[in-house]
């Protein structure tokens, strides 16, 4: 059998992976060490409310106040309007939709109810029923109808025929 390291080298490791802090002046340790003290972590920092002991599992990492998932580590979520939308935007899915796909679709939509206005004003179909996406203005004029298209084709003003053409 052939040690691998030396005695002094174990009692430096042992030294090393040992805890630094034992305890906090609530009383509490902040550390929780396991197997031999291989495993260093940090120790939740709750109280039982049967045994009125700490608590002996390891706290979150994302956990501010160095607690468990049990006694409240775990996040509650985005506060400010800014990260509440930001989460919004970013995680979104469902099925195959997310808040980019919606939001696309909802442009289409809006471009074919506008172009359907000026089909009917032309007299080539009849107006669906049915809800308008957000966005939508009737079309009911020809002159509107000459604005519309100038506008979403970004052409120059008296570009097209004017009103009554
Ligand atoms: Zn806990």
């Amino acid at each position: 059998m052939i040690n691998l390291i030396s005695a002094e080298e174990m009692a430096e490791f042992r030294a090393f992976i040992a805890p630094t802090v034992t305890a906090t002046s609530d009383g509490k340790e902040k550390l929780l060490v396991t197997c031999g003290g291989a495993i260093r972590c940090p120790r939740c920092q709750g109280t039982s409310r049967r045994t009125k002991l700490q608590c002996g599992a390891p706290a979150l990492k994302t956990s501010k106040t160095q607690k468990c998932k049990f006694h409240g580590g775990a996040s509650t979520g985005p506060k400010t309007a800014e990260g509440r939308q930001r989460i919004s935007a970013s995680l979104l899915v469902h099925g195959h939709e997310t808040n980019k796909i919606r939001a696309e679709r909802q442009l289409k939509t809006l471009e074919l109810r506008q172009l359907e206005d000026i089909l009917v004003l032309t007299g080539g179909v009849k107006r669906k029923a049915g809800a308008k996406p957000s966005g939508y203005k009737q079309i009911n004029t020809i002159s509107e109808a000459y604005e519309y298209i100038r506008v979403t084709e970004n052409l120059p003003t008296g570009s097209l025929g004017d009103a009554g053409d």
